[in-house]
Order: C-alpha cells, then sequence, then structure tokens
C-alpha cells in the first residue's frame, strides 16, 4: 500500500533510491528499507523502522555502493512496524530479495507447505512467504528467476507490486503488479521503478504504466519486456508525462481528500479482501475468540469524532445481525464515568490512527474491569491494535487528508462484516441473509464508482451554498449517524456550522431554525422508514428551506419536492451508510475549496488526537 523505487542501469543508485523513497514519503508509511547488488553480485540489505532519514543514518556507514536496487516504504498489514517484518526480505538462502506492496491472502497456508518443505521464516510478513516461495520454485524447478516469480504469483491471491532482484541473476529486475500500482521510467541508459511516478519525473517523463496481472523483465542493456502472468506477450504503452510532482503526489487530484474519496473503490477492495469468502464473511478475529463472542451479553462501542459515527452504524448492524445489546460511548465520557463493565462484556474500541489518547484510556479501564476489547483500527501495530485482546484492521492504506473520508467507509464496512461475522457464530442471521449481504458487500467498489460520478453536479451544486452559515443534516435509522457524519465533514473542512439530527426529532427544536437561509440536507435512500422522511422534507419545505436530498436513484417522490437531488445506486438499507457518504463527503469538499479553505490541514485539526 505505500511505496516501492527501483533502479537498474550505470549509475550508482543508492542516493536515486533514498530520493525517491523521500518522494513517496506523502503516502505515509512506517518503515523503510533497500537492497542493493554490489559489484561482488552480494546482495546488501539495510532497513529500518520509522522515517527514511532513519534509514539514511543507519546506511551511513554501510557499503551503499551498487548500481541495481531496490527500496520501499512499508505500511504494515501482516506483522508490526519493526526493523525485521520491514522490507525488503531475503529468501532463505538470501540469494533473492523482494520488495512488495499490498497483501497476500493465502499466506498462512503457502507458509504452512514452506515450513513443512524445510523453510524458516524471518518475519511475520505476508511478503516473506512470497520470497520464500520463488526460492522455493527456482530451486525445485531449477527454472529461471522470472519462471519462479511468474508460477509463485499464479500461486498467490491478493494484491501486490513487487519487484525482485537476484544475486544470481545481477542485471535484472522483475516487476510485477495486481492491484496495486507500478510504474517504469525508461530512462537513458537507466531503467527506473516507482509505485507512481514522483520517484521517476527528475530522470525521465517516458513512463510505462503496468497493467494488472503483467510482469516486467527489466535487463541493465537490454529494451523493457512486459508479459502477462499466462506467458503471454504485453503491449508496451509508453507514455509522455506531462505532471508536475506535487500533482503527482496527489494522484493528478488538487487535494489529498479528494484523492482518499476517489480511492474508495479500491479501499473497499482492500478492506474485505480475503474476508468475504463464496458468501461468508470470516474474520479471523471472530474466529480465534468464538467463545467470547457466542457469550457476549453485551457489547459496548467507544470512539470518538468520525469513529464514533461509525460506532452508531455499527450498533445498528449488531442490534439486527447479532441481536446483542450494543451501546455507543463517547471514549473521553466513558472514561470518567465509573462504567459498569461485566467480564462477558466485549468492548469494541475503534480508531483510525490506532492512537486516540481518550480511546487508549477507555480501553484501559475496560481492561480493569475485565471486558474482552476488539480493536478496529487502521494503523497496523498502534498502540490500540498492541493494547486490545483481538480485532480487525480495516486495512484501507494511510489517509493524509485530516477529515476522515476512507477510514470512515472501511470502519463501516468492517462493522457490516463483524456484525454479520458474529450473527454467524450466534446463529442470529440466516444463511440467505448473509449470502445477500455478502454479495452487496462485494459489489460495494463497483457502486462507490457509481457515486462518484455524481462529483461534477455536486462541484456545480457546491457554488449555490457557500453563502450559508448554517446547515442542517437529517436522516433516519442507519442513516441518523450518516446525517452526523456528513455535518461533522462539512464543519471541519469548511468551517461553515453544522447539525446532524435523527429526522423526526427536527420538530422537537431545529424546525424553529428553518428559513430560506438554511439548507437543509436529507439523506433519504428508499428505506423502512421512507415514507416518514418525506413528511419530514414537505416540514422542511413548507417553511421556506432548501432541500437536497440524497436519494435512491429513480425516487420520484423526493425528487419532486427536492430543490436540488443526488442519486445514488440502490443499495440493501444496512449498507447505505457506506454509499451515501460518498455524496457527503464530496458536497462538503466542494463547498470548503469554493470558500478557499484549506481541505487537507483544516485550522485547529490534528489527523491524530493524541492529547485528552
Ligand atoms: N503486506 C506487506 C507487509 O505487511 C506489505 C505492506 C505494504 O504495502 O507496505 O509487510
Amino acid at each position: 500500500m505505500c511505496g516501492i523505487v527501483g533502479y537498474i542501469g550505470d549509475e550508482q543508485c543508492y542516493q536515486i533510491l533514498i530520493k525517491g523513497l523521500h518522494r513517496l514519503e506523502y503516502r505515509g508509511y512506517d518503515s523503510a528499507g533497500v537492497a542493493l547488488i554490489d559489484s561482488n553480485n552480494n546482495i546488501n540489505l539495510y532497513k529500518s523502522h520509522g522515517k527514511v532519514a532513519a534509514l539514511e543514518k543507519f546506511c551511513e556507514s554501510k557499503d551503499v555502493t551498487g548500481t541495481i536496487g531496490i527500496a520501499h516504504t512499508r505500511w504494515a498489514t501482516h506483522g508490526e512496524p519493526n526493523d525485521v517484518n520491514a522490507h525488503p526480505h531475503m529468501s532463505q538462502d538470501s540469494n533473492i530479495a523482494i520488495v512488495h506492496n499490498g497483501t497476500i491472502e493465502n499466506y498462512k497456508v503457502l507458509k504452512q507447505a514452506l515450513i513443512e518443505h524445510g523453510c524458516e521464516f524471518r518475519s511475520e510478513t505476508d511478503t516473506e512467504v512470497l520470497v520464500q516461495l520463488i526460492e522455493y520454485i527456482k530451486n525445485s524447478n531449477k527454472c529461471s528467476l522470472l519462471s519462479a516469480v511468474r508460477e509463485a504469483l499464479n500461486e498467490v491471491i491478493g494484491a501486490y507490486a513487487i519487484a525482485v532482484i537476484d544475486k544470481n541473476t545481477p542485471n535484472t529486475i522483475i516487476a510485477a503488479r495486481k492491484s496495486s500500482p507500478l510504474v517504469i521510467g525508461i530512462g537513458e541508459n537507466a531503467t527506473y521503478l516507482a509505485s507512481d511516478a514522483t520517484p521517476i519525473i527528475d530522470y525521465t517523463n517516458k513512463v510505462v504504466y503496468l497493467n494488472d496481472d503483467e510482469i516486467a523483465i527489466i535487463k541493465k542493456d537490454e529494451p523493457l519486456s512486459v508479459i502477462k502472468s499466462n506467458n503471454e506477450p504485453s503491449n508496451i504503452d509508453i507514455q509522455t508525462l506531462k505532471l508536475s510532482v506535487s500533482q503527482l503526489e496527489k494522484g493528478g487530484y488538487p487535494h489529498f481528500m479528494l484523492k482518499e474519496i476517489f480511492e474508495q473503490p479500491n479501499t473497499l477492495r482492500d478492506c474485505i479482501r480475503g474476508r468475504v469468502v463464496n458468501d461468508q464473511i470470516q474474520l479471523s478475529g471472530v474466529m480465534d475468540n468464538k467463545e467470547r463472542f457466542m457469550n457476549a451479553k453485551r457489547i459496548i462501542i467507544v470512539a470518538c469524532g468520525t469513529s464514533w459515527h461509525a460506532g452508531l452504524i455499527g450498533k445498528r448492524l449488531l442490534i439486527d445481525y447479532a441481536r446483542i445489546p450494543v451501546e455507543v460511548e463517547y471514549a473521553s465520557e466513558f472514561r470518567y464515568s465509573n462504567p459498569v463493565i461485566n467480564p462477558d462484556d466485549i468492548v469494541i474500541a475503534i480508531s483510525q490512527s490506532g492512537e486516540t489518547a481518550d480511546t487508549l484510556a477507555a480501553i484501559q479501564i475496560a481492561k480493569e474491569k475485565g471486558a474482552f476489547v476488539y480493536g478496529v483500527c487502521n494503523v497496523v501495530g498502534s498502540s490500540i491494535a498492541r493494547a486490545t485482546d483481538s480485532g480487525t484492521y480495516i486495512h484501507v492504506g494511510p489517509e493524509i487528508g485530516v477529515a476522515s473520508t476512507k477510514a470512515f467507509t472501511g470502519q463501516v464496512t468492517v462493522l457490516t462484516m463483524l456484525a454479520i461475522a458474529i450473527g454467524q457464530l450466534r446463529g442470529t442471521v440466516d444463511d440467505q441473509t448473509v449470502a445477500k449481504i455478502a454479495q452487496s458487500i462485494r459489489q460495494m467498489p463497483e457502486l462507490i464508482t457509481e457515486a462518484l460520478k455524481l462529483n461534477k453536479e455536486i462541484e456545480r451544486l457546491s457554488y449555490t451554498f457557500t453563502y450559508a452559515h448554517n446547515f442542517l443534516y437529517l436522516g433516519r435509522g442507519y442513516n441518523f449517524p450518516s446525517a452526523l457524519e456528513g455535518a461533522l465533514k462539512l464543519k471541519e473542512i469548511s468551517y461553515i456550522h453544522a447539525e446532524g439530527y435523527p429526522a423526526a426529532e427536527m420538530k422537537h427544536g431545529p424546525i424553529a431554525l428553518i428559513d430560506h437561509e438554511l439548507p437543509t440536507v436529507f439523506i433519504a435512500p428508499s428505506d423502512e422508514l421512507h415514507e416518514k422522511i418525506i413528511s419530514n422534507i414537505q416540514q422542511v419545505k413548507a417553511r421556506g428551506g432548501a432541500v437536497i436530498a440524497v436519494i435512491t436513484k429513480g425516487d420520484q417522490e423526493i425528487a419532486n419536492l427536492a430543490n436540488f437531488i443526488l442519486e445514488i445506486p440502490e443499495v440493501p438499507e444496512c449498507l447505505s451508510p457506506i454509499l451515501v457518504s460518498i455524496p457527503l463527503q464530496l458536497l462538503a469538499y466542494h463547498i470548503a475549496v469554493k470558500k478557499g479553505c484549506n481541505v487537507d490541514m483544516p485550522r485547529n485539526l490534528a489527523k491524530s488526537v493524541t492529547v485528552e
């Protein structure tokens, strides 16, 4: 999920690789490493937990000579971020080194088989399994590095961008991709490799974007060749880049926030990878703690901010599918509330960074009182991940924009899978429902892609609303928390005051605010309470309020009532919070941009709230 850099050519490449890693720093990472082939064809490997600067410091007194090398910034998915788990990883006999972005889903089965063949592992990563497999195939089949890589990749399920070097084939880098990006730069007497073009642009603007299931053979004095994983030749399409480094860093988007909003089809794919299997939900955190989940009498969710909103949606999901009483608490309140916690309670702690101070303190209290604590975090090996008894990572990759977008949809997706997985275990959800939801979860990336097509329309709409000083967001049922999250997004980045409310509560107070200057956003996809929300819309219209409605495509009734409609594809009610969040994120984003706000770093806000 983070960064790869590679070089093969005439020049000493350590500095080129390090500079490339710095260029990729914007993507976020937890450790870095480099492997170089020296003039004696030995692979020198250096890696370090922390920043690229720490790696540079570590390398100060080391032999960093070599004209072929691969380098990596890691965002841990399997195994804590530490020196050993950092990439590159070496095969057992230290002949082959690999860097990898992505995840190998079936690494456990492959690892077991390799152990049975006498393989010894140094790290906890899924990546090491791949390099050991390559070596095993190469040795047992007595084949070339290329064939071994190709065969190994055919055995792997998952997502990867990889670069592989072999001391026995010192003039070659083999690179491949599936679902993780990889770009090759064609220079004068040199070929470059990177996760995006930012490390390459200083040297050449001629690039080849590798496609899924393609393997590139990059040799020192030969032209680039690319084959498909089934061994057929692939066409090489050399493109000329015109973008600047800062445009490239943001994937061509003007802000990280917009990039991250648009990444959501892919981040959702990463989040569900290996977890939705044959119309079943498989979460190892639940499977490994069956007794706990079977016997749980109550679940308490603790979180802050956007994660708390995800928690509210989680509550509905757990009640509907796992039939357990659920409470959702602000971690900051919970920690000082002298809570009654029993040993058969499960506490679910949600935090993107895994470092949120209040959530950590809440976990501490829950553990002292004997509860089983389950974490839902993004950052692998974070404090919360370590402090909890078990958990599920959301695996959406680093989130740079301060206002959370892809982490929120990842959290809700994990909570959906969690509710179903617990329901399966407790027998509170039938196979048909599980299959239906599993299929819908699998379709979510495509549905999000569809919802993202609203971008232009929302941009146009946003001009109309930059004047507003206040906004009201209303939703019901599953989408009451969506209203809270929509309002929070707008507040955070546009500094417009916004409130989220359950739509029916409006008449107990907020209705007094409604006039032609207060826009109301209704989150009203077709669901159980559809008729009820229509009357809420009528109440706002009757008082001269402007209505923006997020509705299911083809909902003529609301389309006739609202001033503006944003249509999303049809989706089961329990998954609608994920889909409605797309137009709400885009609305907040475009209004904030029109107002000239710094959307990626809003004033007074921090990405990771590590203070009380
Ligand atoms: N899954 C690999 C690991 O945990 C690679 C992570 C990455 O993309 O940086 O080491």
